[in-house]
């Protein structure tokens, strides 16, 4: 096994160690649908050195080109936000000192249009590349928003990234992406047929 599926399969272990990717369970998501896979980032951020470990590893998987270019880390709030802080961080202590230091940028939630760049950060990120990182990608849609107001700011985009990824992403938006760890969850079913209620597993809810 190489280095990098080795850190990978070792965060898969600790995202469910941390109870932030629960698997095997029965879980109701409050929207008529029951699954066996729950998904709680917020226990990603409760401990703040868990983040730091993950940011780490996700630092080790992304290739040189991408770290040494990267002058801006990016994130949507909350967790997108708290990891990109981390990460620009950590990207400092591995350079030479002499090399300016990475800078950190923050989208907001708009009540509106999902997501804005304000303008103080609008202005740290003109003509500048950004690395745009969240804790879990989702559809995709929210790396998409972010991308195009880093766009829009004139900044350029040069890659994705992500703690976890569900494998469900349905827009591509140019640059490569990098998950730390992905799993697929198998399908939900609606709450009148689920298979595990008739088979009488107890039911959680968040
Ligand atoms: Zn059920």
């Amino acid at each position: 096994m190489s280095r990098l599926d080795e850190i990978r399969e070792k965060a898969l272990k600790s995202l469910q160690e941390y109870a932030v990717l629960m698997l095997n369970g029965h879980f109701d998501f409050g929207n008529g649908y029951h699954g066996r896979v729950y998904l709680h980032p917020h226990q990603l951020f409760r401990y703040p050195s868990r983040i730091w470990r993950l940011a780490q590893d996700l630092i080790d998987i992304l290739p040189a080109s991408i770290l040494d270019n990267t002058e801006v880390v990016a994130g949507p709030v909350t967790g997108g936000a708290l990891l990109a802080h981390t990460v620009a961080g950590l990207l400092d202590s591995r350079r030479e000192i002499t090399s300016p230091d990475t800078m950190f940028a923050l989208f907001n939630v708009d009540a509106s249009c999902g997501h804005a760049l304000s303008r103080f950060y609008q202005e740290q990120i003109r003509g500048r590349n950004v690395l745009i990182v969240d804790d879990v990608r989702n559809t995709g849609q929210t790396f998409a928003r972010c991308a195009a107001l880093v766009r829009a700011g004139g900044g350029t985009v040069i890659a994705t990234a992500e703690i976890y990824d569900r494998v469900e992403a349905m827009v591509d938006i140019g640059v490569p992406n990098f998950a730390l760890a992905e799993y697929k969850a198998p399908e939900n079913y609606p709450e009148k047929t689920c298979p595990l209620c008739q088979s009488g597993v107890p039911v959680m809810t968040f």
